[in-house]
């Protein structure tokens, strides 16, 4: 009884690896010539197999959070897009499943307000589940809504922040929900980011979208959703922002 527990558990760990989108190890024999080697790419930045979703100059890859007929207003300058306060969230035109992002942010130079009310914006991914933004640089705020944290659930590991107005990055590896025919959870979320090339999150599963003072739970949608950015009412500006598709 015992072999056959230990089979079946290391057959469904096999399953849940596979479900992950995770490498397994598969049929091939140790070291065989047969097993499909690596795709060769040209490691950038950006990686030559990345879809980069701002080129410097405009906003063809974006649109309004709230209405796909609408555009995205934030301002192009420099090389980076800036937060039009009032405009309202951006989202990709494109949707993504499980994928490897990288984004460069930058707060206001000039330091106003305190807490929350400095530097906020944020990275959603699935265009749901916030990573914040914000001036973490000797601004306390409660933990779960510093800069790299999981937005009402989950603080940094560490505060990795660099000062206001400095280029900032966040490197994130994404598995999104899924759901049966039913529509009901079979795997949560899970996440892991690198704030500055630092772990802030490792590997953490979200108990379900982002929402202020509340945990709301899932809600069954597409495997491919838009990352949106948070328009927070604050001059925020994003540059470098290419993503990578992972085996959905
Ligand atoms: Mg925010």
């Amino acid at each position: 009884m015992r072999t056959l527990h230990g089979r079946k558990y290391l057959v469904l760990g096999l399953l849940a690896a596979a479900q992950a989108g995770a490498q397994d190890l598969g049929p091939w024999p140790q070291h065989s010539m047969d097993r499909p080697k690596a795709p060769i790419i040209d490691p950038g930045p950006p990686p030559s197999d990345a879809i980069v979703l701002f080129n410097g100059h405009d906003l063809s890859n974006w649109r309004n959070a709230d209405s796909a007929d609408k555009p995205a207003l934030w301002k192009v300058e420099n090389g980076y897009i800036e937060v039009a306060p009032h405009t309202g969230n951006i989202a990709t035109k494109q949707v993504f499943g499980d994928c490897q992002l990288h984004i460069e942010w930058a707060t206001p130079a000039k330091v106003e307000g305190e807490g929350q009310e400095r530097g906020n914006s944020g990275v959603f991914m699935a265009g749901k589940y916030e990573i914040q933004v914000l001036d973490s640089y000797d601004n306390p705020t409660y933990a779960d809504g510093q800069a790299a944290s999981m937005f009402g659930q989950y603080p940094p590991l560490v505060n990795a922040s660099r000062k206001p107005g400095e280029w900032q990055t966040y490197d994130v590896i994404w598995h999104g929900p899924r759901f049966d025919a039913n529509g009901k959870l079979t795997r949560p979320a899970r996440i892991t980011v690198f704030h500055n090339g630092v772990l802030v999150q490792d590997n953490v599963t979200l108990s379900g979208p982002t929402a202020f003072k509340k945990r709301p739970p899932y809600t069954n949608d597409p495997v491919k959703m838009p990352l949106a950015l948070q328009d927070h009412e604050f001059p925020v500006r994003f540059r470098n922002i290419w993503i990578r598709e992972l085996a959905n």
